[in-house]
């Protein structure tokens, strides 16, 4: 019982802050639609079937969570010959055994099947919101799981909340994001759908107040009546009593949004991963949501401004463009070739995200130097093929 009475009180505390917080603001501005965009268009290529012998998906996720600095990432084996589940934590500082997941499902339906709105996007949705939500320090937990199995049965998300029930883990909540890209044309407003079951009304209520709060030109809609309500790994953190709330591009089979493409050769970026802003929206609600619910630590103050600024450049190697992140507004992006040269020198307008041409590069090694707003002068090895 003692599971269910925690977020009560939690979410009232929520329902009444009512203000904004700076801080939470800024991370949720930190989420980045190209950015999702890229997981996309990364994690659409691999093999991502739940009973492979190729691991280069599961390899992509682990040393993405590691580059964020996380204080644990581990595989979460379940199944012989099946791929793991891959989840990363940041650890709370006042309350460590408290814990808030987001989570969503990398594997796909079919060997080869490219799975971009299912469910590269919600993965990819887990993946940003780890970067925006690492630049703080929580006083709760908060664990990002990338789910495998899903599409043979939510079995790697039913192994894992069996062991968390099993081990009476303190899950105050769960959000899932299964397909969060897709909409009739790509241009509507977003709208996000959820659903919910009797013990987790209180997640609908906190998704509204994070919208409103925090995310800009954004609409919710229920769908926890859907034939779709129990379609997803939220559903095996229902079955262990844990509250959950499932996010999702459309759950209803008979709205111009829904997706038909899913299961098919044709769910591919572009065409069933149309919708930025929806992807953006439901990442940013979920940034809020959790910044709320673990709570930003008063030992948070190495990342009070950003100062600290984990500078991340992908795809790397690279022979076209990059994409540049750092932690606070960039103002110059310098390349330099293996003898020193200056080969590339761009000025930046204060943005947190550059996308830069690197296709006149010749193929090497470079140096790449991110001069920051607030004066750091970060440098990584960039390789050019
Ligand atoms: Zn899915």
């Amino acid at each position: 019982m003692k599971r269910f009475l925690l977020p009560m009180v939690f979410a009232v505390a929520f329902l009444h802050a009512r203000s904004q917080d700076a801080r939470i603001q800024q991370m949720v501005d930190h989420v980045n639609a190209d950015s999702i965009w890229s997981y996309i268009e990364t994690l659409s290529s691999m093999e991502r079937y739940s009973i492979t012998e190729d691991t280069a998906a599961m390899h992509y996720l682990f040393s993405y969570f590691q580059q964020l600095d996380f204080d644990t990432v581990y595989y979460h084996h379940y199944k012989d010959n099946w791929i793991p589940n891959v989840v990363a934590e940041k650890t709370g500082l006042e309350h460590p055994d408290s814990t808030f997941i987001i989570g969503g499902h990398y594997d796909v339906y079919a060997s080869g099947a490219p799975g971009a709105d299912d469910n590269a996007s919600g993965t990819a949705g887990v993946m940003e919101a780890a970067r925006a939500l690492c630049l703080h320090d929580y006083d709760k937990s908060v664990r990002f799981i990338c789910f495998s199995g899903e599409e043979l049965g939510l079995v790697g998300s039913a192994y894992y909340a069996e062991q968390a029930a099993i081990f009476d883990e303190n899950i105050l909540a769960m959000i899932n994001l299964d397909m969060i890209s897709h909409s009739a044309t790509g241009t509507e407003d977003p709208e996000i759908w959820y659903a919910i079951n009797s013990f987790s009304g209180w997640m609908a209520d906190d998704l509204q107040e994070a919208i409103e709060l925090y995310v800009e030109n954004t609409t919710t809609a229920n769908g926890s009546g859907s034939f779709f309500a129990r379609a997803s790994d939220h559903a095996s953190f229902w079955d262990r009593d844990f509250p959950a709330i499932f996010l999702n591009d459309c759950l209803d089979w008979d709205s111009p949004n829904f997706n038909n493409y899913i299961h098919t050769d044709n769910d591919v970026l572009g065409t069933s991963a149309n919708n930025q802003e929806l992807a953006r929206s439901i990442t940013q609600s979920c940034v809020a949501m959790l910044a709320h619910y673990a709570g930003i630590s008063v030992f948070s103050g190495r990342n009070e401004d950003f100062a600290r600024n984990p500078l991340m450049i992908y795809p790397n190697p690279a022979n076209q463009y990059i994409i540049i992140q750092a932690g606070a507004p960039i103002n110059q992006i310098s390349v330099f070739n293996g003898m020193g040269k200056m080969v590339l020198d761009q000025s930046i307008a204060a943005e947190y995200s550059v996308k830069i041409d690197i296709s006149g590069l010749g193929r090497g090694f470079y140096l790449l130097s991110v001069i920051s707003e607030n004066g750091s002068n970060n440098q990584q090895k960039l390789i050019v093929y």
